[in-house]
C-alpha cells in the first residue's frame, strides 16, 4: 500500500483478537463491506493469556474443542497456602494463538478482509490513519484494540484502571484437571494463578497498577513454592504479561464527527476486573457489535443505541458487583494486612463474594 493511498469500506474494524475478529465476521456476514486491521503480524502472536475458557463459549465459537489442549473440571482456590477448595468449573485450556487465528478465518470466510501487520496510528473524525499514512474512511468504527484502546481515547471511553500482569510458562510435573487460584494479601487487586496445559502449565500473577514493581518477586516466589511441592519444575519455557481493564463498563459507543463508533471486549472495558476473564465477553460483545455495525449500514438509526443497552444488560450488573469487590480488597490491602476472610469475600467461589453488601468496608484485622 503507498502512504497516500485512501480506501472506503461500510465498517474498519481497529483490532483482529476475539472481539476484532468476531465483530469483522458478524458484519460481513450481515452483507457489510468489512476491513480488519491489526498491528500483530500474525492473530494472536504473542500470547498474552492464561488460556482458560469456559466450556459455555461453545455457544459462540463453533467446534471450539479444536482449540483445546486440555480439558478443565474445576476451579481450586488456596488462601493464604490454605486449601484447596474445589469447585466445579468447567472449561478449555485452549491454545490461544490457535483460537484467534480460528476467529479470523471464520472472519475471512464470512468475507472481511483482515490485514496485519497494520498499525494503526490515529483514530479522529476523517476515520482510521494507518502507521504508513494511508487512511480508511468507514461509516462505522468498531475498536477492538484491547485495554489501551486507540478507537476508545478517541470517543473519551478510556480504561484508567488496570491490573498488570506476568507469566511464566512451565513445565508441569503431574497432570491436573484444575485451575488454581491463589489469593493472597501480597498481591492487591489481584492472584496468582497455576493453569495446566498439558506437560507444561501457565503461572502467572496480577496486582493492582501501583503493586506492579513487584510482578517479578512475587511470581518468584509463588514458583518457588510449586517447585518445592514438586508440582512444577524450574524451567522458565515462556513469559509473557499484559494489562487487564480492571475499572468497569465504559461507554460502548459515540460519534466522531460523521462517523459512529462501537466498542467491544477490553476496549470497553468487558473484562471481569476479580477474574481477569476477558475471552468470552470479547467474542460475544464483539459478535454484537458487529451486527449492530452492519444494522447501521442498513439504515437502522437506533442500532448503535440498542448495542449500548444490550451490553449494558448483559456485562454491568457482573461488571458492577467485580469492581467494588476489586476496590475493597485494594483498599482493605492499603490500610492492613487484609485477612483471609477480606481475600474471600473478592473470590468468585465464595458466597460471600455474591451476598455480602457491596457498600460494606471490608473486615480490619480480623482473622478468619
Ligand atoms: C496475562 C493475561 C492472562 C489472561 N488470561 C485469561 C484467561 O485465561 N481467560 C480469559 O478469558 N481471559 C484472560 N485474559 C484476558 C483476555 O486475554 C482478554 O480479555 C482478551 O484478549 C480480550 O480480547 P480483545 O479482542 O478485546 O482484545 P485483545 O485480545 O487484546 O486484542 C486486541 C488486538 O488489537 C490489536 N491492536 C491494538 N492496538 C492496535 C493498533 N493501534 N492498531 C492495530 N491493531 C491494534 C492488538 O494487536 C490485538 O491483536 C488474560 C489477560 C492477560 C493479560
Amino acid at each position: 500500500m503507498t502512504g497516500a493511498a485512501l480506501e472506503a469500506c461500510d465498517v474498519v474494524v481497529v483490532g483482529l483478537g476475539p472481539a476484532g475478529a468476531s465483530a469483522a465476521r458478524a458484519a460481513a456476514r450481515a452483507g457489510a463491506r468489512v476491513i480488519g486491521l491489526d498491528k500483530r503480524v500474525r492473530p494472536g502472536e504473542p500470547v498474552q493469556c492464561a488460556e482458560f475458557v469456559p466450556l459455555s463459549l461453545g455457544s459462540e465459537v463453533e467446534a471450539l474443542g479444536r482449540f483445546a489442549v486440555q480439558p478443565i473440571a474445576a476451579m481450586e482456590t488456596y488462601t493464604e497456602g490454605d486449601g484447596p477448595r474445589r469447585d466445579a468449573l468447567p472449561g478449555w485450556i485452549i491454545d490461544r494463538a490457535r483460537f484467534d487465528a480460528g476467529l479470523v478465518e471464520a472472519a475471512r470466510e464470512a468475507g472481511a478482509e483482515c490485514r496485519f501487520s497494520a498499525p494503526v496510528a490515529r483514530v479522529d473524525a476523517s476515520g482510521v490513519t494507518l502507521s504508513d499514512g494511508s487512511r480508511i474512511e468507514a461509516r462505522v468504527i468498531v475498536g477492538a484494540d484491547g485495554p489501551r484502546s486507540a478507537v476508545g481515547r478517541a470517543i473519551g471511553s478510556v480504561n484508567r484502571v488496570v491490573s498488570h500482569t506476568r507469566q511464566i510458562t512451565v513445565p508441569l510435573l503431574e497432570p491436573h484437571d484444575a485451575t488454581d487460584i491463589f489469593l493472597s494479601a501480597t498481591m492487591p487487586g489481584g492472584y496468582g494463578w497455576l493453569f495446566p496445559k498439558g506437560s507444561v502449565a501457565n503461572l502467572g500473577l496480577g496486582v493492582d497498577a501501583p503493586a506492579r514493581g513487584f510482578l517479578r518477586v512475587l511470581l518468584e516466589g509463588l514458583q518457588a513454592t510449586l517447585v518445592r511441592e514438586g508440582r512444577i519444575g524450574w524451567d522458565v519455557l515462556a513469559i509473557t504479561g499484559g494489562l487487564i481493564p480492571a475499572g468497569g463498563l465504559l461507554a460502548p459507543s459515540g460519534r466522531l464527527g460523521g462517523r459512529e463508533v462501537i466498542l467491544a471486549g477490553d476496549a470497553c472495558g468487558l473484562t471481569n476486573p476479580i477474574t481477569g476473564a476477558g475471552i468470552a465477553s470479547a467474542v460475544i460483545s464483539g459478535r454484537m457489535a458487529g451486527e449492530a455495525a452492519a444494522a447501521r449500514i442498513a439504515g437502522e438509526r437506533a442500532a448503535l443505541e440498542d448495542y449500548a443497552e444490550e451490553i449494558e444488560d448483559l456485562f454491568a450488573p457482573a461488571l458492577t458487583r467485580a469492581v467494588a469487590r476489586r476496590e475493597a480488597i485494594v483498599a482493605a490491602c492499603a490500610r492492613h494486612r487484609a485477612t483471609p476472610a477480606d481475600l474471600q469475600r473478592a473470590w468468585i467461589a465464595y458466597d460471600d463474594y455474591w451476598t455480602a453488601p457491596l457498600e460494606a468496608a471490608p473486615h480490619s484485622g480480623v482473622a478468619a
